[in-house]
């Protein structure tokens, strides 16, 4: 069996499967193995630098593309004089069809990770959640609190509590440290459910309590030292 086709090298590269003659081949021939490896390092750098972790296979029709302007540089190849080709010759000519084939490769995988770039939703991944349980003097209510990490890399808490109207004052959103040793306050709720930024400054690894606490207008910006529920957030 000759060399294998560029074009059949690029798909091997970039995850398509060799048949059993081809994989025999490649085992066998140091060229076709090294210029394998030499289109897999390209992939691969391609597919790193862009901003796509789990860059798909090329649609189909992109690559049928990509096959058709090869195969069309195959036939311009075979159109010049190929009287007593020096091996160096046959050699160049493959290698730039390589090169050629590189090029189309790498500009797929540029505008695949482009395209999916735009069109990719803003992407929200859930860290860690808790249950919020009730203190004593609030038996009945309960809550459930999400930290969510946005796709610009911020971090908020989301709230939602299920307890009676806080007839007198307000109640206010609260990330604790398990040792109960640091506190820092995420605003007010308003109502039954809410979005509170967590500070660049604080790292919900340590801040692992989030409470919310009944709290009256004496001008006390502490906690009151009455919480309604709390809870301890359990990572994904
Ligand atoms: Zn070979």
């Amino acid at each position: 069996m000759s060399h294998l086709d560029p074009e059949r090298l690029a798909v091997i590269a970039t995850g398509g499967q060799p048949t059993s003659d081809e994989q025999l081949h490649i085992d066998d021939c140091v060229e076709c193995e090294v210029e394998l490896a030499e289109l897999e390092h390209t992939v691969a750098i391609g597919r790193s630098t862009s901003t796509l972790g789990e860059l798909e296979t090329p649609p189909e029709r992109v690559w049928a593309r990509i096959l058709d302007d090869v195969r069309t540089a195959d036939v311009r190849g075979a159109e010049q004089p190929a009287v007593d080709m020096a091996d160096a010759r046959r050699a160049g000519s493959r290698r730039s069809r390589l090169v050629y084939t590189l090029a189309a490769v790498a500009a797929v995988i540029f505008v695949v990770a482009g395209v999916w770039g735009i069109v990719r939703p803003a992407q929200v991944v859930e860290l860690a959640s808790a249950t919020l349980e009730a203190f004593p003097d609030h038996v009945g209510s309960e809550g459930q609190a999400t930290v969510l990490e946005t796709a610009d890399g911020t971090l908020e808490v989301r709230v939602q509590l299920d307890a009676d109207d806080a007839d007198a004052g307000y109640r206010e959103v609260w990330l604790i440290t398990a040792d109960a040793s640091a506190l820092v306050s995420l605003g007010v709720l308003d109502g039954s459910e809410g979005t509170f930024l967590v500070p660049d400054d604080i790292d919900v690894h340590d801040f692992v309590l989030v409470d919310i606490s009944l709290e009256s207008e004496d001008g006390n910006p502490g906690h009151s030292g009455d919480s309604v529920v709390r809870g301890e957030l359990q990572f994904a």
